[in-house]
């Protein structure tokens, strides 16, 4: 369902920006845009693509989360998370964007992993990450295990 903000004019549907107005001062500056989403989309999905770290990186803020606290590999950087996806291809995994959506709360994406060790414990051919969209850039990475669980997460900010 669309609705139009009544103070500024922008049309807003579930959380996200459909048309922004031109007002100065806009008060739904906060929430993404449909255009700023579907671009940060199509930009991871060319990445893993072309296998391409340095497009990827370019998303990222500065201060890109990936992994809990007490995770081992824990990145809290651009660099820490671009290091690991460096570390995954170079150890032969590689992954391909089968699906994106986007939400308020930024861009759920499947991916399909190659995982060339078949006794990698870590293993697993279909991984959700859900890419966290604040001003335009990906502020965090959050794995799902569960379809539903990620959608739900997608639809809130
Ligand atoms: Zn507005
Ligand atoms: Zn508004």
């Amino acid at each position: 369902m669309t609705i139009a903000c009544a103070d500024c004019g922008c049309l807003v549907e579930r959380g996200v920006r459909v048309s922004t107005c031109a007002i100065d001062g806009c008060c739904c500056s906060e929430l993404p845009t449909r255009q700023s989403l579907d671009d940060i989309a199509a930009q991871v999905t060319a990445a893993f693509e072309a296998r391409d770290l340095v497009s990827f990186g370019a998303l990222l803020a500065d201060d890109a989360r990936w992994g809990d606290d007490d995770a081992p590999n824990k990145c809290r950087s651009r660099r820490d998370v671009v290091g690991t996806f460096e570390r995954l291809l170079a150890s032969g995994v590689s992954g391909a964007v089968t699906e994106t959506r986007t939400g308020p709360a930024g861009i759920l994406c499947h991916l399909r992993v190659h995982w060339p060790d078949p006794t990698d414990p870590v293993r697993r051919d279909e991984v959700l990450h859900l890419y966290r969209v604040r001003g335009g850039q990906i502020v965090a990475i959050e794995p799902f295990d569960d379809r539903l669980a990620a959608e739900a997460a997608l639809a809130s900010s």
